[in-house]
């Protein structure tokens, strides 16, 4: 049996497991790392979006290099107003994060194309019978099983373009929902990464985490018929099913399928309930976790575990939120819950993003939240009323 050993390994290099990997490797070059990914690439297939206002100045600096695009506004378009925001929307690529960390981390840090088969708090075994022997383990390897939780998802199918002429888009448009409203809340997302390439991501708050691949694609290509682009080339197709968490058994979905290691990312719960995203999340517990002092397995695990509780603590309002989206109201009256909170203060929608809304955010986000009847909005408040259903992910 081949054997390694490191100080910490981490399990799953995506996102999170990147990030911490990145964090570790600038802020704790003493310690030994071993970053465990089944796939050949780091970081998956996936354009990752954010704020520039989710993240505090250290996070800003160590997810620099790998944003493939800033803009400095962006627009949100609905049918009864269109408004231009002016916060800085950044841009990752999974190609970029892979070559940033292959150059940060040593070349011995990086299993890629080597799945996990099993782990405790200090081992780990590869597909291949080998045994890493760690300090402590971290395990990223992506969201488990749900079904502890309830809500609704968030459904989407992302295609990268060359066009064969300019698109004439100066700047993201971050919910286009002038679109027919299908399957839930639809819109469609566009990131103008140069003037002949635009990424189009059509998207759906549904009730049912069904995704219909081909009949999505076919929606994005009436989009771009309808603004007149022709397509020269597809250069990348990504898809997801996330979910919009409404409420549920944290320490059920915490124990599930055993709470042997410490865990990270969306393996963690760490992700906003409502938008789903959690970048901001990812590279806040990365750096927390850069500056922490103990490292072996149990104190790992102590750690994340009292995190992961914390930010499900703090999640509290956006759950209540998704729970309206979801319970409250019925999914043809999504769109205008949208569309007015897009009326709101700039700040106060630049806070929400990044989960870090004040008490008058929250105020004001559910003051004269239309079209909910106040009573039916109460009873899914207090539990009386229509629910979320459970989370019971159907497949792609
Ligand atoms: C297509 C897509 C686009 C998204 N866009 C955004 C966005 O714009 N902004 C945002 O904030 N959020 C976005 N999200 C949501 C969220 O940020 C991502 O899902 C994010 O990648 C989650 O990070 P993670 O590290 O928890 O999981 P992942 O990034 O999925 O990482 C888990 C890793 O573990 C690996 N793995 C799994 N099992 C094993 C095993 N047995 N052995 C070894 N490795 C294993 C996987 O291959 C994977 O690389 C998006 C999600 C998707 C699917």
């Amino acid at each position: 049996m081949n054997a390694r050993r490191c100080d910490i390994a981490i399990l799953g290099g995506g996102l999170a497991g990147g990030l911490i990997a990145l964090a570790l490797a600038r802020y704790r070059p003493d310690l030994s790392l071993l970053i465990v990914e089944q796939d050949t690439r780091l970081g998956g297939n996936h354009v990752w979006s954010f704020f520039e206002t989710d993240a505090d100045p250290e996070a800003t600096e160590l997810l620099r290099p790998m944003l493939a695009a800033t803009w400095t506004h962006y627009n949100v378009h609905f049918p009864r107003h269109s408004r231009k925001l002016h916060t800085n929307y950044s841009a990752m690529t999974s190609e970029r994060f892979d070559a940033v960390l292959r150059e940060a981390l040593r070349p011995e840090a990086i299993l890629s194309g080597q799945a996990v088969k099993a782990c405790s708090e200090t081992e780990v075994m590869l597909g291949d019978g080998t045994l890493v022997s760690a300090g402590g383990v971290i395990d990223t390897r992506g969201l488990r099983n749900v079904s502890h939780l309830t809500g609704g998802w968030q459904k989407f199918v992302g295609r990268k373009f060359r066009l064969k002429a300019p698109h004439g888009l100066e700047r993201p448009i971050v919910m286009d929902a002038t679109v027919e409203q299908v399957d839930g809340y639809r819109f469609m997302y566009a990131l103008p990464f140069a003037d002949d390439i635009v990424f189009l991501e059509d998207t759906y708050y549904s009730d049912d985490s069904t995704l219909d691949r081909p009949l999505i694609e076919r929606r994005i290509d009436a989009y771009l018929a309808a603004r007149g682009w022709e397509v020269e080339e597809l250069i990348n197709e990504e898809y997801g099913v996330l979910p919009v968490v409404a409420g549920g058994d944290f320490a059920k979905f915490w124990r599930d399928g055993g709470d042997e290691t410490a865990r990270a990312g969306s393996r963690a719960g760490l992700f906003h309930s409502l938008t789903s995203y959690s970048v901001p999340d990812a590279v806040r517990f990365a750096l927390a976790l850069a500056h922490h002092d103990a490292f072996d397995g149990a104190s790992l695990k102590a750690f994340s575990e009292k995190w992961a509780k914390g930010h499900w603590e703090n999640q509290s309002y956006y759950r209540m939120l998704s729970a309206l989206l979801f319970g409250g109201a019925y999914p043809e009256e999504r769109l205008r819950i949208l569309e007015r909170f897009y009326t709101l203060n700039p700040q106060l929608i630049e806070r929400f993003y990044s989960g870090r809304s004040t008490r008058f955010d929250k105020f004001r986000i559910l003051a004269g939240i239309p079209p909910i009847p106040i009573p039916r909005a109460l009873g899914t408040i207090t539990g009386l009323g229509r629910q979320p259903a459970p989370l019971n992910f159907s497949g792609v």
